[in-house]
């Protein structure tokens, strides 16, 4: 075979594995939905982020069907140069208006919009400061822009203070956070922080991948939840959790937007998503202000859940999103825990470094709107009997 006995990976591969840190790709023969089909066994997922259950719902696989009759599977090219076709045209739109700002723009995924965004916003000369635990597109964007780059201690907003103010003259600032932070379901202390940066000039950028569809009375994202959608100008998030597929969006000014077209380059130089995923996504957004029970049974299962788990004495950080991590530490624990859990029927990984920082291996559970409360209660029991026997409860 081509590519056999390549032993410089074979040694790295064999000291992550040492270390517990390698990583394997799960085969799952079925719909994401709360129950899957796993080594040919049902399993009850804990671990999706759609979070709503959006990506087997009838309307979006509808809406994903026409368009894919109407327009073909692929969009062809970039949309600067092969033309734009009207689903994103027409989820752009949409976007704006549920955001309520001028304008969007619609990327392949979160990933690419933060390696678009973030350098279209700063460049060298300028400094980014960016919580500890941001998104690792949210780094990688940081990185690529060329600005200095300093971290603060999540949510600390004291350490973002003394950072800002020991800055050499007036700098430009770019100050970089999640709204819910993807690995601890924690909230970014926004009003607050957008106090600070209107205190030092420095402009704000929040990705709102697991807020969007989720916070908020309406779904419209963690800044609705903190009523200062007007105090922020732009902000990003992803189609890819609550909205069920695939792609992220920036929300703005028109200007803003028109800049974006002509100088981010992952949206540029890359295809557009397929007509049949932003038609999706426009029908996802349909049905995430229409459908509120969906939203209701949401947060009522991140209840339930969260306090079964803390009643079984297992710890959590604090939460405040359908994000529930089960803080364990040490990576092979987290693995163990893991493996007996799948044995038991609850597929919930374990979410080690560097995902994660040392020491805070952890089992990283989401619950859905479509988990079922006996589903839940079969989840809780699993957890008892695995974290008995491991003696981690
Ligand atoms: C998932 C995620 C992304 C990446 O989004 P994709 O659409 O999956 O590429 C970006 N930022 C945050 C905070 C995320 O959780």
């Amino acid at each position: 075979m081509h590519g056999a006995g390549t032993p410089m990976f074979d040694e790295e591969l064999a000291q992550l594995a040492e270390q517990h840190l390698q990583r394997e790709l799960r085969l799952i023969e079925s719909a994401p939905e709360p129950v899957v089909i796993l080594n040919g066994r049902p399993v009850i997922v804990m671990a999706s982020n759609d979070y709503l259950g959006l990506a087997t719902h009838p309307l979006l696989k509808k809406a994903a069907k026409e368009a894919t009759d109407l327009y073909g599977v692929g969009a062809g090219a970039s949309r600067l140069v092969s033309g734009t076709l009207p689903p994103h045209l027409e989820l752009e739109a949409a976007i704006a208006r549920f955001k309520e700002t001028e304008a969007s723009l619609v990327f392949g995924s979160g990933y690419l919009a933060n390696l678009g965004l973030i350098p279209s916003l700063i460049g060298p000369g300028g400094l980014i400061l960016a919580d500890r635990l941001c998104h690792a597109s949210l780094l990688d964007g940081c990185r690529l822009s060329g600005a200095a780059f300093r971290r603060y201690r999540h949510r600390d907003l004291g350490h973002l203070a003394f950072l800002l103010a020991a800055r050499p003259g007036r700098r430009k600032t770019l100050i970089v956070t999640d709204g819910v932070f993807s690995m601890d379901g924690d909230l970014a202390p926004l009003p607050e922080l957008l106090d600070l940066a209107d205190r030092y000039e420095a402009q704000v950028l929040v990705d709102d991948a697991h807020g969007t569809g989720v916070m908020g009375r309406e779904g419209r994202g963690t800044l609705e939840h903190f009523g200062i959608e007007s105090r922020l100008p732009f902000h990003m998030g992803t189609l890819s959790k609550a909205l069920g597929t695939c792609g992220a969006y920036v929300a703005g000014p028109a200007t803003l937007i028109r800049y974006l077209v002509n100088r981010a380059r992952s949206f540029i130089y890359t295809t557009a998503p397929p007509p049949s995923a932003a038609a999706a996504a426009l029908a996802a957004l349909a049905v995430v202000r229409s459908d509120q029970a969906r939203r209701a049974r949401l947060w009522a299962n991140q209840q339930r859940f969260q306090a079964g788990l803390r009643s079984l004495g297992f710890t959590l950080p604090d939460t405040q999103s359908p994000i529930l991590p089960v803080l364990i530490g040490d990576p092979e624990k987290a693995v163990a825990l893991a493996e007996r859990l799948l044995q038991l029927r609850v597929y919930a990984p374990a979410i080690r470094p560097p995902t994660v920082p040392r020491g805070s291996s952890r089992i990283r559970t989401t619950v859905t709107s479509e988990h079922t409360d006996d589903q839940l209660d079969q989840v809780l029991a699993s957890f008892k009997q695995a974290g008995q026997e491991l003696a981690l409860i």
